[in-house]
């Protein structure tokens, strides 16, 4: 039984807390998730902006948003405007090679602004609770650049705990199979577990698959150990007791993002937001962003330009 447990990176991004899990020792991706925060969870003030992340770009890679509370307002250089609310997925995909390119803004949104964006909730939202994740994508397909919204994802119980199916397919333990509209482009799953009461629950493994546990709420007891908010495990199927399942055990308002997928067969290299399964590609992209390149268009909006940094001289990724 070798279950590793990744530590956190903590940082604070304009008063929000980031627990960051990924890349972490090694820098090995879990199957195409390449980049994981945690954001939050976080409160503002009457006069706080919340959120604001200024114009930015991504190549290579699927940006996946996983909203727990909150509201959060995309904004991208394909023209999309979409609000990302509790218990739906924002993903966006910047194609591949040095053809593609996308950037992006990302900002709170907060109910005396919500009609303006057509925000599903009329709760008043001063606060944030979020996972970023980054799907790596695989550079030997030629894929182009798009933005989609996953509103309704399935969503199921076993036992005292609710299961959300935020991407790929999932057999659960009782034969039941579950599948996700989100697109993807190697094989992945994404489920958020939430304990409505005390109790436990017993997940399917693949034996192709890398998995991560993310304590987002609570705590987690599983193969006799307990673990942490903000902990990551990270395991394959032989790392288990029982070889094809692992059971978690939390109590009520525990909430954890279970990840997984089959590794790329490409590498899998990032710096700032880029990335590419080289170096020279990395610096190239850091040119092209810098100088204003067509691949990454312009979002309309007036945040702030964000200035890519150079790929260190010794840089092995
Ligand atoms: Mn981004």
């Amino acid at each position: 039984m070798t279950i590793r447990t990744l530590e956190p990176r903590s940082t604070e991004v304009g008063g929000v807390p980031i627990a960051r899990l990924l890349p972490n020792k090694g820098k090995q991706p879990i199957g195409a998730w390449c980049f994981l925060d945690h954001a939050g969870p976080a409160e503002f003030a009457q006069d706080d902006l919340g959120v604001q992340v200024g114009r930015h770009p991504h190549t290579n890679l699927q940006t996946f948003s996983w909203m727990i509370d909150g509201e959060i307002l995309h904004k991208d250089s394909l023209g999309s405007e979409q609000v990302i609310a509790k218990n739906q997925v924002n993903l966006m995909t910047a194609g591949t090679g040095l053809n593609q390119g996308i950037s992006h803004t990302e900002q709170s949104v907060f109910a005396e602004q919500s009609d303006q964006h057509k925000t599903d909730s009329s709760a008043a939202h001063r606060h944030i609770n979020m996972i970023q994740l980054w799907i790596a994508l695989p550079t030997n397909q030629q894929i182009e650049r798009s933005f989609h919204h996953y509103p309704e994802l399935p969503t199921w119980t076993e036992g005292n705990v609710e299961l959300i199916l935020t991407t790929g397919s999932y057999q659960s333990v009782s034969g039941k199979l579950y599948k996700a509209p989100t697109l993807q482009y190697s094989k992945l799953v994404g489920i958020d577990v939430h304990f409505l009461e005390d109790g436990d629950v017993t997940l399917n493994l693949e034996a192709s698959f890398e998995y991560g546990i993310l304590v987002v709420v609570g705590a987690l007891e599983s193969e006799g150990q307990v673990y942490k908010k903000d902990q990551l495990l990270r395991f394959h199927r032989t790392d288990v007791s029982n070889d094809t399942t692992i059971t978690l055990v939390a109590k009520k308002g525990t909430r954890l993002m279970f990840i997984g997928g089959e590794p790329l067969s490409n590498q899998v290299l990032l710096w700032w937001n880029f990335v590419a399964n080289n170096k020279e590609e990395l610096e190239q992209s850091v040119i092209d962003w810098n100088n204003g390149h067509e691949r990454f268009s312009e979002v309309d909006s007036d945040m702030q330009r964000l200035v890519a940094p150079e790929v260190p001289k010794g840089f092995k990724g």
